[in-house]
């Protein structure tokens, strides 16, 4: 199932994207008014389940605007190294050569969180090295704390695919701030859905791949996360408590811009598709200048 969040008309509202068409849950009383809310809730099924009926009433895809999937409870919890290849081609910046022996987390603000279509947008006054980073999230649907790695796909409600877009100048300043160089305003691209773990169980065998201006830049497998899902889930939760709505990064394969040579960086104008196999494309456009 696909659970998109959308704009229609002047309001927002959520449904199940059946083809080319998405239903409305402000057609069904009581209904949560958003992903996050209906995560919150303590049986979610009925919904997803009227809303994916064939006679739920439904808008064409192209006449919304999709939004972010669900806004995140909290700051995204996101993975470094966690691809092999990745580690290898970043040892240069990050000196680190052998795998890490427990997941690398950090935190990237939930502020930053945009949606399809949304503009990359940055200043060039605060950084001119914004690189790209597709990934695949995963959506917390069950509270837990020190979930094991038997239990964890339990507390999956889905995917969805995640652009950790990333200020290289400043997370690489004195030393390490990644918060600060993944956290810059519109540096969250989540969308353009969220997929159910009834499609995409643990998400094991997808193709992740990113594009900038229809050139492939990374083109990778979820098989090749040195973390599985139901490890990561396993760290994040040791001693912390997950709740629905919370969103994890899993980490981003070979193939970013710091690490070739010459380093490239993304410029205004440039038009990014980050995608993995069974979810969708999320797209998003760069826009450079300071905000509006
Ligand atoms: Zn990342």
């Amino acid at each position: 199932m696909r659970v998109a969040t959308y704009r229609a008309g002047q309001e927002n509202s959520w449904g199940v994207v059946r083809g080319d068409h998405v239903s409305d849950a402000r057609e069904l009383r009581d209904a949560p008014r958003t992903v996050r809310e209906l995560l919150e809730a303590t049986d979610h099924s009925r919904w997803l389940t009227a809303l994916a009926d064939p006679a739920a009433r439904t808008f064409p895809l192209k006449e919304v605007q999709l939004l972010a999937p669900l806004e995140p409870r909290q700051d995204l919890i996101a993975l470094g190294l966690n691809y092999g290849i990745h580690l290898d081609e970043s040892k240069g910046v990050t000196m680190q050569t052998a795998p890490p022996k427990q997941p690398i987390l950090f935190g990237k603000a939930a502020s930053s969180v945009i949606g399809p279509d949304a503009e990359i947008r940055f200043d060039p006054k605060v950084t001119t090295e914004v690189d790209w980073e597709v990934e695949l999230a995963v959506v917390i649907g069950r509270r837990g704390r020190d979930i094991t790695t038997a239990a964890a796909l339990e507390h999956v409600f889905g995917y969805t695919v995640a652009n950790d877009v990333s200020a290289r100048d400043l997370q690489f300043l004195d030393s390490r701030q990644w918060y600060r160089g993944k956290s810059l305003d519109t540096f969250g691209p989540l969308g353009p859905w969220i997929v159910t773990t009834d499609e995409l169980g643990d998400a094991r065998g997808l193709r992740l791949t990113l594009r900038v201006n229809r050139v492939t830049k990374q083109d990778a497998s979820t098989d090749d996360l040195i973390f599985g899902i139901a490890e990561i889930i396993a760290s994040a939760s040791s001693g912390r408590t997950l709740h629905p709505g919370d969103v994890i990064l899993t980490g981003t394969p070979e193939g970013v811009g710091f690490t070739r040579t010459p380093p490239e960086f993304l410029r205004g104008g440039d038009v990014v598709e980050a995608e993995v196999e069974g979810i969708g494309v999320l797209r998003n456009r760069v826009t450079v200048g300071p905000e509006r």
